[in-house]
């Protein structure tokens, strides 16, 4: 078909219509948002002559991915939280703020409510035969590049089968296993105890892996640990670092990858004497610069639905 209906009378009323537009009622600003999503996605049913099955097969894959509770797992594999990114890395370039740790995606498997520990945490209560003892340590700064004692790091990540605590398939791991929180000491010093993450994939039979199939894509991550770093001298940051090595550093499908969060990799002895079950570890710095509050306010808090547990 190459008739076009979007700019006819009947078309824009009805979009018009659906979105509220002209009416006292309802929120502005879903209604300028409602109006535009639904302008776009009808131009393009135009333009691309979208059929009528390929519409309601779209329409009956949301209710799979509502179903599936996959929206924010999507939102990652189809790079709109990378998008977010790119947007927040030009806005700081515009208020002329440089440097600091870059940000990188949250994800969508933080679980608020860890215990907050000062300058040391062991996040491994569970036993994993499969995973070797880490040690990620480093040192926060503010945008003077003094260290922020009191700076509050949180961290979690993935076992060696690579699952994430309270989102186990197989039930294995209590509520806080492999997620912790330091309170950085005097001298802006923080230490996490943990074992050794492994990358992950999409639910194999989730709504998140099916589109990917279908656009001959994977849902593979490489190894990392997520990181929100918060001080009321600085700016909040969420990032995150790859363990070096994984072949999937540079072909994440969630794009989290950046140049400067992937700390190296380092073989280390006497974790005994730390307490760690085995003398040989890997120990991983990572310093953590943060970048200045703008005109006093923290203008990186992300106000999402997150999973909260108690410790
Ligand atoms: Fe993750």
């Amino acid at each position: 078909m190459h008739m076009k209906v979007f700019n006819t009378k009947e078309a824009q009323d009805l979009l018009k219509a659906a979105s509220n537009l002209g009416s006292p009622d309802g929120d502005e600003r879903t209604k300028q948002i409602v109006n535009r999503l639904l302008a776009d996605l009808f131009k393009a049913i135009d333009d691309l002559d979208i059929t009528p099955d390929e519409i309601w097969k779209g329409v009956n894959y949301f209710n799979k991915l509502g179903k599936d509770g996959e929206a924010a797992l999507l939102a990652a594999g189809l790079g709109l939280e990378k998008y977010l990114d790119i947007r927040m890395d030009a806005a700081d370039r515009e208020a002329d703020i440089h440097g600091g740790t870059p940000r990188t995606i949250e994800g969508p498997l933080y679980v608020a409510g860890a215990p907050v520990r000062d300058g040391v945490s062991r996040l491994d209560i569970n036993p994993d035969e499969d995973a070797g003892p880490l040690i990620i340590r480093g040192t926060i700064t503010g945008p003077d590049g003094k260290p922020l004692p009191g700076a509050v790091v949180e961290c979690w990540h993935a076992n060696s089968k690579g699952f994430y605590s309270h989102f186990d398939p197989t039930g294995a791991q209590s509520d806080f296993n492999l997620r912790g929180a330091v309170r950085a000491d005097a001298e802006g010093k923080y230490e996490f105890r943990t074992l050794m993450p492994v990358g992950y994939g999409c639910p194999p039979d989730g709504a998140t892996q099916q589109l990917l199939d279908t656009i001959g894509r994977h849902g593979n991550r490489p190894a990392h640990v997520h990181f929100f770093v918060t001080s009321d001298k600085a700016r909040k940051l969420t990032t995150q670092i790859n363990i070096a090595g994984d072949p999937l550093i540079w072909d994440d499908f969630a794009y989290a990858t950046r140049e400067e969060l992937v700390p190296d990799c380092v073989d280390k002895t006497g974790g005994l004497a730390l307490g760690l079950k085995t003398g040989a570890y890997k120990e991983i710095k990572f310093d953590i610069e943060l970048t200045p509050l703008v005109q006093g306010k923290d203008n990186q808090v992300v106000n999402r639905l997150r999973t909260a547990a108690a410790a």
